[in-house]
């Protein structure tokens, strides 16, 4: 599992003892688990991302530069969430790991949102999967998977399906994991249709798709196993699993669909592309995987609507991966805003995370790390801009906070 391979963290913050009680203080825990170490997990893994590309500008400006005509980076905290304002976003879906939260994201809530404004149209979750072997390439694969979808729908076979079953349209989403037989790329589709149909009919419609599925594998010379090749949820799962969004690890349809990259703690073997990312540090082999993943993805949309489905469910135009990594809820008021000078002491130190736990924990929180980042500025050069930190100053907390990381 990913979490094992990293350390995880618990955050506290303890009041300095009075003189009059030495010994009482009140601690306050950052919330320990879940969201915040999603996002000190994805900080970490764009670390590791950045350091594999060093000639890559835009992902060694991501989430470190301050935007141009900025004059710092403000923290907002929206729905319970903070964020920063004011920073650079690389938008890279399949090489940065926290452009791709932020942009599978915004997929998620505009699919939540088109099925929760049109109930009139069900989505049933297609999975679609085909043999492969180890040391195939994930181009290979990938073209050739793509290749038996595009023949499958191109018959007069499919056109018959859809009618029989009412499909308006599909999502396609392109998911790629590893295991001991290599790579492992496979389709999740959304089959968006007018008949809501009970078990023993997905049944029928999931033989109709599997014949249809293995015929279109075996014209591009792949095979598929039999009742495994193609899988249809029914619609009150993928609800349930909307419903359940949110409480992290349970990934719903849409999610299945928007953060096939993000996801992890996978039992069956398979490993996602961010959980090869995550032993990079450590193994060569994992790097060569990484590369091999992030350029052969590189430029491919992550959902792909059928045509006029979007229209169909009062979505407007579909917005580009750098748009939606950009995008800023500007609403709530800044609760801080910090100077180029000090958000390169937040940047140096990896206080990122930290600093935001610390926002969504209250204003005094924030405030007392705010005030040590102002501390650590105490020398800038004007002719150069060069900031000298005291030494040694990586890793060193405030004397008032108290991190303790240990490794699971
Ligand atoms: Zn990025």
């Amino acid at each position: 599992m990913l979490t094992a391979a990293l350390p995880t963290a618990t955050w506290e913050m303890t009041n300095t003892p009075s003189a009059h009680s030495p010994s009482a203080r009140s601690v306050h825990v950052l919330k320990p688990h879940g969201e915040d170490e999603r996002r000190a997990l994805l900080y970490l893994l764009q670390d590791y991302a950045r350091r594999l590309e060093p000639n890559n500008k835009r992902i060694q400006s991501c989430g470190r530069r301050v935007a141009p005509h900025r004059q710092g980076v403000a923290i907002k905290v929206e729905n319970g969430r903070a964020a920063y304002h004011g920073v650079m976003r690389c938008g890279s879906l399949y090489s940065c790991p926290t452009c791709a939260a932020r942009i599978t994201e915004q997929r998620r809530i505009e699919l939540t949102s088109a099925f929760d404004t049109h109930p009139e149209y069900r989505p049933y979750l297609l999975t679609l999967t085909m043999r492969h072997k180890y040391g195939e390439s994930l181009k290979r694969g990938i073209d050739d998977i793509q290749g038996a979808w595009e023949f499958m729908k191109s018959g007069r076979a499919w056109q018959a399906f859809k009618t029989r079953w009412y499909i308006v349209g599909t999502i396609r989403a392109l998911e790629v994991t590893h295991g001991r037989n290599g790579w492992h790329p496979h389709f999740h589709i959304l089959l968006v249709s007018e008949g809501e149909w009970e078990r023993h009919e997905l049944d029928q419609m999931q033989a109709e798709l599997e014949k249809l599925w293995l015929n279109a594998l075996k014209h591009h010379g792949r095979n598929g196993q039999d009742g495994v090749a193609a899988k249809v949820t029914n619609s009150e799962g993928v609800k349930a699993y909307i419903a359940k969004y949110g409480t992290e690890e349970s990934w719903n349809a849409v999610s299945e669909l928007t953060k096939s990259g993000v996801k992890h703690g996978r039992t069956d073997g398979q490993r996602t592309p961010f959980q090869i990312l995550a032993s990079t540090p450590h193994s060569h082999r994992d790097r060569k995987l990484w590369h091999e993943y992030h350029t052969t993805m590189k430029g491919r949309r992550q959902l792909i609507w059928s045509r006029g489905l979007r229209e169909l469910l009062g979505v407007g135009k579909e917005r580009p991966d750098e748009e939606l990594a950009q995008e800023e809820p500007t609403e709530a008021p800044p609760m801080a805003v910090l100077s180029r000078t000090e958000w390169r002491v937040v940047v140096k130190a990896r206080w990122r995370s930290l600093l935001l736990d610390a926002a969504e924990a209250g204003q005094a929180v924030l405030d007392t790390y705010l005030a040590y980042v102002r501390s650590q500025v105490v020398k800038v050069d004007l002719q150069t801009g060069q900031i000298y930190y005291p030494s040694p100053f990586m890793g060193e907390l405030p004397p008032n906070v108290r991190i303790a990381r240990h490794r699971s």
